[in-house]
């Protein structure tokens, strides 16, 4: 049984008001099950904070309400206090409660619009950019509102596992040093530092019929930022990302030597050409992508925001052939994360 119809709903009564919102809620059934939406679309669907509010809520119960008190997901619709309260305990959630906006004020409103924008921009958006599009919403807050949907991104991807065969190397990624790092290293003001990136893609080599060519084709990817090259931060990364039947190539660096005992079968090859072009091809493509992408749009970035840069980065890049689709997912995203959520 699906978990939207574990869900008891509470019929509207027919009344003009809720003829309006039955029509809404047609239109948004028929969003959900049509998954896929363009700009003017979206500005059609969501023209107010009630539209998104009833749009939310319909993930929310499609993905299934949890009870934080006590872990049920049978749930009562409290319309007047729009809440759910749970069929076991009577523990109250809010609309926002649990999910990536839980602690913000921030209308529904702005929050949509800032996932449709950050969704429709193939590449990315700059804070600058979609504050003026917010009609000129505050620089900070539209800044901090955006590492909340790339936080979310984040969490999403997590809780996937690589599997079969799969690149990995690392990538050197030039940051901004922070004011306390400035100030521990008595580095220049507004100095760099290079910061390391560990990079994983499903990578699965195919063999033309008819030329008897290899090609390799790849699927997803991870990135995670590491603080040095220690073996066990790679072992970490690894162990958290792949199932253990997995087959992984890499260069012969030292901090590799356990891969193979965690995988299948773990292949390390002297760096040369050869391996950049062919063996570990994705990950250098999804490398140099990475950072043409990160200093097109955002010039500089400070160290300690380079994990959700490339949490964006990565999150778009899974979903690539998503197209419109990305908005609904994204959505789906930021509802549903207390389960996962890492902070
Ligand atoms: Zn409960």
């Amino acid at each position: 049984m699906s978990r939207l119809l574990k869900i008891i709903l509470i019929p509207h009564k027919h009344t003009s008001k809720f003829k309006n919102a039955d029509r809404l809620h047609f239109d948004i059934v028929l969003l959900l099950s049509k998954k896929s939406m363009n700009i003017l679309e979206f500005f059609e669907l969501f023209p107010n904070e009630e539209s998104c509010r009833a749009y939310f809520r319909l993930v929310r119960e499609k993905e299934g309400v949890v009870c934080k008190k006590c872990g049920e997901d049978r749930h009562w619709w409290l319309k007047a206090k729009w809440q759910w309260q749970c069929s076991s305990c009577n523990f109250r959630t809010t609309l926002r409660s649990g999910t990536m906006m839980e602690s913000s004020n921030l209308p529904l409103m702005i929050w949509f619009k800032a996932m449709a924008l950050m969704s429709f921009s193939k590449k990315g958006i700059s804070a600058c950019e979609l504050s003026r599009q917010l009609g000129g919403k505050r620089y900070e807050t539209v800044w901090s509102l955006m590492h909340k949907i790339r936080k979310g991104m984040g969490n999403r991807d997590s809780r996937y596992r690589l599997a079969d065969m799969m690149e990995f190397d690392e990538g050197y990624f030039v940051t901004e040093t922070s004011k306390k790092e400035h100030q521990e290293t008595k580095a220049g003001r507004g100095s760099n530092r290079v910061q390391n990136v560990a990079v994983l893609a499903e990578s699965t080599p195919l063999e033309d019929l008819k030329t008897g060519k290899v090609s390799r084709h790849c699927r997803y990817f991870k990135m995670k930022v590491f603080e040095d090259h220690a073996a066990e931060g790679v072992d970490q990364f690894l162990q958290e990302s792949i199932y253990d039947k997995s087959i992984v190539f890499s260069d012969q660096s030292t901090s590799y030597v356990n891969i193979a005992d965690y995988v299948d079968v773990h292949i390390s090859e002297k760096s040369s050409e050869e391996t950049t072009t062919q063996t570990l091809k994705w990950v250098h493509i999804a490398i140099s992508n990475a950072k043409r992408t990160l200093l097109g749009i955002y010039h500089k970035i400070k160290g300690k925001y380079l994990q959700l840069y490339l949490d964006e980065f990565c999150y778009k890049l899974n979903r690539r052939y998503f197209g419109e689709k990305l908005f609904d997912r994204l959505v789906i995203a930021i509802s549903d994360n207390y389960r996962y959520d890492c902070e």
